[in-house]
C-alpha cells in the first residue's frame, strides 16, 4: 500500500477551465503514477468571489472526466471550527494577533505590512484582521520539479493574515490546517501558487507539524501572458466531449501521446496517463502559452 495522498483544491468561483483541468490531471496522475490515494476538497471560504452551483458543476465536470476521488468531498465552509480553534489557540500563545491597519496605510507604508500592530496588544476583536507573527521566515522552498526556489525577503517576512478583516479565514490557513487533517503528503498545484508556499511551511513549522513535498505545474496563460482564470473568464471546459480536451492537458503537461490516442476510452487515457507519467517530461517553463497547444 502506498502512503501518497494527493488532493485537487478548487475554489468554486466558477466551472472548471482548461487551467484548473491541468491542475487536476497533474495532480491525479502524480498520485495515480505512485498507487496513491486522489482527494477532492471544495475551497468554498470566500463566498463573495463565488459563484452558485460551482462547486456541484466541478464534481460532475470531474466525473465526466473520468477523474474519480477517494474518500469523500470535504468542503472548507464546514469547518469553520477547526480554523477558528486554531486561531484562537494562537492569540493565546501570542503567536497571532489583530491588526487594525488598512490596505491603504500598508501601501503607503511600502506595500509591505511592517509588524505595526505586533506590539499593540489589541484586544478588541473589532474590525480587525487576525495576523500570525513571523519570527522565523522562510526564505526558500524545495520544489519536486523545480528545485529550490527563493522568496522574496520582504514577503517572506511579513506577519500575514490568517484571518480578515471581514471575518473570513485566510486562504493560507484553511489550506495547511486541512492539508495536515486530510493526510496530504504532497500538493501538486499550479504554478501562481508559489508564492504562498513559504507562508504555508510557516504555519506548517508552528503547527510543529512535518510539511508536505511540492510540485508547481506550469501555468496556462493567453498570448497575452495572462494567466487562464476564472476572473478573466476563461471558458469552462467542455463536460460534454471529454476527450479532446484530455488530450489537450495532457500534451501540455509534456506527454508525447501515441498516435492512436483518441480511439482509447477515457479510462484508458487516464490509465495510460497514470502510467506514463514522469516529472522529466513536465515542461520547465512557469508559464506556458496555451495557443501553442491549438
Ligand atoms: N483553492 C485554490 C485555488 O483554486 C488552490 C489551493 C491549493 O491547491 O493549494 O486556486
Amino acid at each position: 500500500m502506498s502512503h501518497y495522498v494527493g488532493r485537487f483544491a478548487p475554489s468554486p468561483s466558477g466551472p472548471l477551465h482548461f487551467g484548473s483541468l491541468v491542475a487536476a490531471l497533474g495532480s491525479y496522475f502524480q498520485a495515480k503514477s505512485q498507487h496513491g490515494q486522489w482527494l477532492v476538497r471544495i475551497e468554498d471560504i470566500d463566498p463573495p468571489r463565488e459563484m452558485p452551483g460551482a462547486a456541484s458543476l466541478i464534481l460532475s465536470t470531474l466525473e465526466s472526466y473520468g477523474l474519480h476521488w477517494d474518500q469523500s468531498v470535504v468542503y472548507q465552509s464546514q469547518r469553520h471550527d477547526l480554523y477558528q480553534q486554531q486561531i484562537e489557540a494562537w492569540l493565546q500563545s501570542q503567536r497571532a494577533y489583530y491588526c487594525q491597519c488598512t490596505r491603504k496605510q500598508i501601501k503607503q507604508s511600502g506595500g509591505f505590512y511592517l509588524g505595526t500592530c505586533r506590539h499593540r496588544h489589541l484586544t478588541t476583536p473589532h474590525d480587525c484582521a487576525i495576523r500570525l507573527k513571523v519570527d522565523d521566515p522562510i526564505h526558500a522552498f524545495y520544489d519536486q520539479k523545480h528545485g529550490k526556489i527563493a522568496i522574496p525577503t520582504q514577503l517572506a517576512a511579513e506577519d500575514f493574515i490568517i484571518k480578515r478583516r471581514d471575518g473570513l479565514f485566510a486562504y493560507n490557513l484553511a489550506v495547511v490546517l486541512d492539508d495536515i487533517d486530510q493526510g496530504i503528503t504532497e500538493v501538486v498545484r499550479g504554478a501562481d501558487l508559489i508564492e504562498p508556499t513559504g507562508r504555508q511551511i510557516n504555519l506548517y513549522r508552528y503547527l510543529q507539524h512535518p510539511e508536505v513535498s511540492y510540485i508547481h505545474l506550469p501555468l496556462a496563460v493567453d498570448e497575452h501572458g495572462n494567466k487562464l482564470s476564472k476572473q478573466n473568464h476563461a471558458p469552462a471546459v467542455n463536460n460534454h466531449n471529454p476527450k479532446p480536451t484530455i488530450m489537450q492537458v495532457m500534451q501540455f503537461l509534456g506527454f508525447d501521446l501515441p498516435v492512436d490516442f483518441q480511439s482509447a476510452s477515457i479510462e484508458q487515457m487516464l490509465n495510460w496517463g497514470a502510467q506514463n507519467w514522469s516529472l522529466t517530461q513536465l515542461p520547465e517553463a512557469l508559464n506556458q502559452p496555451l495557443t501553442s497547444f491549438n
